[in-house]
């Protein structure tokens, strides 16, 4: 799936966060620390 922050295409990874029932992977801390500052803004 895409890192909903950057756009990249993440496979496997220990960054993730369930938000409204759907779980989005990070290909890194910052971009997950950063979706979870403003869930809002990148998900439609
Ligand atoms: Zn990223």
């Amino acid at each position: 799936m895409k890192d909903p922050v950057c756009g990249e295409e993440v496979t496997q990874s220990p960054y993730k966060v369930t938000y409204k029932g759907k779980t989005y992977l990070f290909c890194s801390p910052m971009c997950m620390a950063e979706f979870k500052k403003r869930p809002e803004n990148y998900v439609k």
